[in-house]
């Protein structure tokens, strides 16, 4: 993929996979064969399998601004525990990495690592396991990370025994590389945190901005494009459902309609484009 610009900023795609994740009836316990019926025509183009199956990429976006190269989101990374998602369990990959490259990028070119939030699929490249030890896999970088996110993930870890903080989070702070900041901080002067609480309790879109244009990634404050229909539809495994929803409804009514590049993590390729009005709700428009 070539590089999409936002003023003077270029943003980059790494691809780690794509594929079927979760039958949509699982994904969202609020669908129904009825109310999908009316959009079966364009999410069968690329967004549902023929099993009804969520099609979803995993995916980071580099944001390289005048100041600063910035990785948003790490995807699952190599080696990880992931007991519920047996695909990600243990998986050793080499995409990731070749996507990177072949955006002329190594891990020591990085200088920030944002993570909306730190689920598995969003945190994983924050470390690699050298010599039976997590290190951080991009040297030079300081890791911007939401106090409050990193507060939970480590409640999750003595709660769930939740690997995310002890594989993809607590090695990062042990190296001395973690930056811990509040959910509206100011990364550089184009680049800054958006509070999108619900998913998990300290999301963070994130904001890029440069000479009038705008661009915002979205995390998982939403999943897929029938979530601009239904914006009420809650993942089953969003943690606060009504503040989830009220967010989700929030961030369309501010981007709707407006010129500002959505940026999502898990709507199909090429994941980006616009929100559009769709009669009483939206419609996400892809870039071609
Ligand atoms: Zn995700």
């Amino acid at each position: 993929m070539s590089w999409m610009t936002i003023g003077d900023v270029g943003i980059g795609r790494v691809l780690e996979s794509n594929g079927p994740f979760m039958s949509i009836y699982d994904f969202f316990p609020d669908a129904t064969p009825e109310a999908l019926a009316p959009h079966r025509h364009w999410l069968e183009q690329g967004a549902l399998d023929a099993n009804d199956f969520l099609v979803m990429p995993i995916q980071s976006y580099v944001v390289r601004t005048p100041q600063s190269t910035i990785l948003v989101d790490a995807c699952v990374g190599n080696h990880k525990s992931v007991k519920w998602f047996p695909a990600w369990d243990q998986q050793d990959g080499t995409s990731w990495e070749r996507n990177l490259a072949a955006l002329g990028l190594g891990v020591a070119d990085i200088d920030v690592v944002l993570c909306t939030h730190l689920h598995v699929d969003h945190s994983g490249w924050n470390t690699r396991l050298v010599d039976g030890r997590w290190v951080p896999t991009f040297p030079n970088a300081r890791y911007v990370l939401s106090q409050r996110e990193v507060t939970q993930a480590e409640k999750n870890w003595e709660k769930y025994q939740d690997p995310v903080w002890r594989e993809n989070v607590e090695p990062v702070i042990d190296a001395g590389q973690a930056v811990l900041v509040a959910d509206d901080h100011e990364v550089d002067a184009c680049v800054h945190l958006e509070p999108t609480p619900g998913h998990t309790p300290g999301h963070c879109a994130v904001h890029i901005a440069h000479r009038g244009d705008e661009a915002v990634v979205t995390g998982d404050l939403i999943h897929s494009p029938i979530q601009c229909h239904y914006p009420h539809w809650n993942f089953k495994f969003d943690a606060d459902k009504p503040l989830a929803a009220a967010t989700r409804g929030a961030f369309l009514e501010r981007y709707g309609e407006s010129t500002t590049r959505v940026l999502t993590s898990h709507f199909p390729l090429p994941s980006t484009g616009h929100i559009r009005r769709a009669g009483e709700a939206w419609h996400f428009h892809y870039d071609d």
